[in-house]
């Protein structure tokens, strides 16, 4: 399973990426660190597969390749070494240049693989155990192209030797070669089956958000759909098992009485959020953590928070979701103040309108207006 650190969801996206400008698992691997098993199992996708074959690691590509190609090497290393010194990770200046590269160049055959191992060797990262390429300085044109270490300045700048306006000689032959660079990609048909990765990233964004909400583990695993989620039971003395008592169920049938008026206010809110949320089709687990988002902007500044758990077991008896068979509560709405609020069921006598509650509770513990009026402070 994967954990859900900010570091990993940077791993997952940073690996999207990759995957779609075409990197060799190797080359992802070195990047991310995420283990070749993932990568093999959740990077690709039908529409962005796997490259067939070794990733294009050659130690003399630079010396050995067409000057247009080193070239081209030289740019998106200039461009990768402005974006670093801007203060932009090597993995995302890497991919932000190698994508610039491929809107200035469109016809460009340099491959992710090659400009990752460039930029290897440029900085001694990734593949490369330390640096051995350094930028020289064109007295003619003044761009920096790529030379190994100590090179002397000579005048052999790639830029400027190159016939930019020629077309690439290997992009004409009949056969392209397979590290062209992909056409850019229409979006995805709706036939396609989803792409791991995505579900992955979702599924990591989505356990975070639950935990910066407060979600205890196990409430988290069930919003989360964890494949783990059936070990969980309800507490003993529940006579079925259900998701949705996953710790001390409250007491329905004294609930209002056993519950805070305060809590009962913020329950009320939760649940009437909820259910609006539900009505306009959000899936339950969006509408638990934007109810409780705007509970809690509502109740700003209580003394007393009601817990995310505990809205996650209201919203189970309110919807009879998550193993609950049947509503345990209703939403009433108050005559004499027109808000609503949760009655539990099984309750025979419960007690009144937590909002009416807590105004008479005001008037009895706070001064009455007119006495506030007559001694301004
Ligand atoms: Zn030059
Ligand atoms: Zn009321």
């Amino acid at each position: 399973m994967l954990s859900t650190t900010a570091a990993s969801l940077r791993a997952l996206e940073t690996a999207r990426q990759c995957a779609m400008l075409g990197a060799h698992h190797r080359t992802i691997s070195f990047i991310t660190s995420l283990t070749p098993g993932y990568i093999a199992r959740a990077v690709y996708c039908r529409q962005y597969p796997a490259p067939i074959g070794r990733p294009q690691y050659s130690e003399d590509f630079l010396f050995k390749t067409s000057r247009r190609l080193q070239a081209e090497a030289s740019l998106l290393a200039a461009h990768y070494r402005r974006l670093t010194g801007d203060g932009f990770l090597p993995a995302d200046a890497l991919i932000t240049a190698y994508r610039h590269h491929r809107t200035t160049h469109p016809s460009s055959e340099l491959g992710f693989d090659q400009a990752f191992f460039t930029v290897s060797r440029l900085d001694g990262i990734w593949a490369a155990g330390k640096s051995v390429l350094s930028f020289v300085e064109c007295l003619n044109c003044h761009s920096s192209y790529l030379a190994a270490h100590g090179m002397a300045k000579r005048d052999n700048c790639p830029v400027c030797r190159t016939d930019w306006q020629a077309p690439s000689r290997r992009r004409t032959a009949a056969n392209a070669p397979r590290s062209a660079p992909a056409p850019p990609v229409p979006p995805r048909p709706e036939h396609d089956e989803p792409w791991q990765l995505d579900l992955d990233i979702a599924h990591v964004r989505l356990v975070r958000r639950l935990e910066q909400l407060g979600a205890g583990h196990r409430v988290c695993a069930v919003l989360a759909g964890e494949h783990w989620t059936n070990l969980f039971r309800a507490s003993r003395g529940r006579p079925t098992v259900t998701c949705a008592h996953l710790s001390r169920p409250m007491p329905l049938d004294h609930w209002s009485a056993k519950t805070e008026v305060t809590h009962r206010v913020q329950y009320a809110i939760f649940a009437a959020h909820f259910r609006r949320l539900v009505q306009l089709d959000l899936t339950p687990v969006e509408a638990i953590c934007t109810a409780i988002e705007e509970m809690r902007k509502a109740c700003h500044g209580y003394p007393k928070p009601v817990s995310f758990d505990r809205c996650f077991e209201i919203a189970a008896l309110l919807e009879s979701l998550w193993g609950v068979p049947t509503r345990q509560f209703d939403l009433v709405r108050c005559l004499e103040c027109d808000s609503h609020h949760l009655v539990s069921k099984a309750e025979t006598r419960p007690m009144g309108c937590p909002f009416c509650m807590l105004i008479r509770r005001h008037r009895v513990l706070l001064p009455t207006p007119e006495a506030a009026g007559a001694n301004p402070s």
